[in-house]
């Protein structure tokens, strides 16, 4: 035992491990609570999008060669939802010299290959007239039809993460449900001797065990279904029953008992379990001592992935948006992705630690033209409070020590 990994070597091994996963069983979802799940099934357009010309804008449709030379004879009105249906004996076509009123959003009529705006005309009683400095370019002001998409594309790939955006497209196309993967079982076992749950009252020297939730809470968020277990004391027969009472879950999240005490006895049960490990430790601060494994098929048992996080909360949670949530996205059915990384401009000067990839809770201010960070004051890894007032963790890289105020650097979301 003992893998010790730098943090890009650590990601890699659970990228390579979520690239396995091709989702779980699938059920149907009404489309509203789809929302944060993964499609299982591709979704489909039924039929062009836009279906028909469509006019961006409030004017007139002509023929654009005209435009320029007008006046033309404005002789109808196209409001969003009709359709023109030609003057009695024209037919549906509109004829040269003339004009018909448009709304945005209404079928632009055969013929017609442009939308002069209303700003750009003038009106003179039956008759419009582009203003002078104007030109109207054929297809102006007009989005084709099918040039969104064509019936029978595919909009939406398998493995999708369905937020607003898709729910929309989805409704565009008339899907009242949605084929999802179903959501992965997560157990959530804390370990350690001085946890209570909420419903006691703790002595003075015992601590809630607020990881259990907070990692409820991160799984949620992340797709899957959290199924909390009760504490584990510090004891290898207890460590042993809870995790075998886990083992029908999906993937296993154990909290504390990964560091050097004498009584962090979590990898030591896991290896007797027959775990193989990927990581044993990670030169990263917070989340130095995080495991990452599995265990092996036996007595009918599926093999199972595990987490076992370092129990400090802040820890806990680091490591969680860094390795768990990329592998139970991915065995959630969605797409491979890494941790939420984006850049940020540093408010002020930080020193880094040689040697360790370093994640501090921080203050994202986004801003159109840059987003500034800021550090929390935090007393360490223990600090929930501090962590709570931070909304993303600034990451320090290895090899530098100074960062100063001004520099670009990562931050993870979370
Ligand atoms: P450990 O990783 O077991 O050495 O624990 C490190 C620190 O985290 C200790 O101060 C523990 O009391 C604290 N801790 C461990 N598990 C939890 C938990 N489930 N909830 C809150 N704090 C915890
Ligand atoms: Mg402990």
């Amino acid at each position: 035992m003992g893998r010790i990994l730098d943090f890009d070597a650590a990601l890699e091994q659970v990228q390579l491990h979520a690239a396995t996963f091709a989702g779980l069983q699938t059920e149907t979802s009404p489309l509203l609570s789809s929302l944060g799940r993964v499609l299982a099934e591709s979704v489909v357009a039924d039929r062009d999008q836009p279906p028909f010309d469509r006019s961006t804008r409030d004017g007139f449709a002509v023929r654009s060669a005209e435009a320029a030379t007008g006046p033309l004879r404005v002789v109808g009105q196209i409001r969003a939802g009709e359709r023109w249906t030609g003057l009695n004996e024209a037919g549906s076509t509109l004829e040269p010299g003339c004009a018909i009123e448009i709304m945005t959003g209404a079928p632009v009529p055969p013929g017609a290959d442009a939308v002069a705006m209303i700003e750009h005309v003038e009106v003179a009683g039956n008759s419009i007239r582009l203003s002078a400095e104007r030109v109207l370019r054929s297809g102006e002001n007009i989005v084709p039809q099918g040039s969104e998409a064509r019936a029978g594309d595919a909009v939406l790939a398998v493995g999708t993460e369905i937020e607003a955006a898709e729910i929309a497209l989805a409704a565009s196309c008339g899907c009242v449900s949605l084929t999802v993967f179903r959501r992965p079982r997560v157990a959530i076992i804390a370990t350690g001797d001085e946890l209570v749950d909420l419903d006691a009252t703790p002595d003075e020297q015992q601590i809630r065990n607020s990881n259990s939730y907070g990692l409820a809470a991160l799984v949620a968020r992340a797709g899957g279904e959290a199924d909390r277990l009760p504490i584990a004391p510090d004891r290898r027969d207890d460590l042993e029953r809870l995790i075998a009472e886990a083992r029908n879950s999906d993937l296993l999240l154990l909290s504390g008992g990964v560091s050097m005490g004498k009584y962090d006895l979590v990898e030591e049960v896991l290896a007797s379990m027959g775990a193989e490990f990927f990581f044993t430790g990670v030169r990263m601060q917070p989340g130095k001592p995080v495991v990452f494994g599995r265990l092996p098929a036996s007595g009918g048992r599926r093999e199972q992935y595990f987490f076992g996080l370092p129990g400090n909360p802040v820890s806990t949670q680091v490591t969680f948006h860094c390795f768990v949530e990329p592998l139970l996205r991915a065995m959630a059915g969605a797409s491979i992705s890494p941790p939420r990384f984006a850049q940020a401009t540093l408010a002020e000067d930080v020193i880094g630690k040689a040697g360790l990839t370093r994640f501090l809770p921080a203050r994202l201010t986004p801003g159109w033209a840059r987003s500034m960070v800021r550090l929390i004051g935090w007393q360490g890894s223990g600090d929930l409070a501090a962590n709570a007032r931070a909304n993303c963790y600034a990451v320090l890289p290895p090899e530098k020590i100074k960062f100063m105020a001004g520099e670009v650097i990562s931050v993870l979301l979370r």
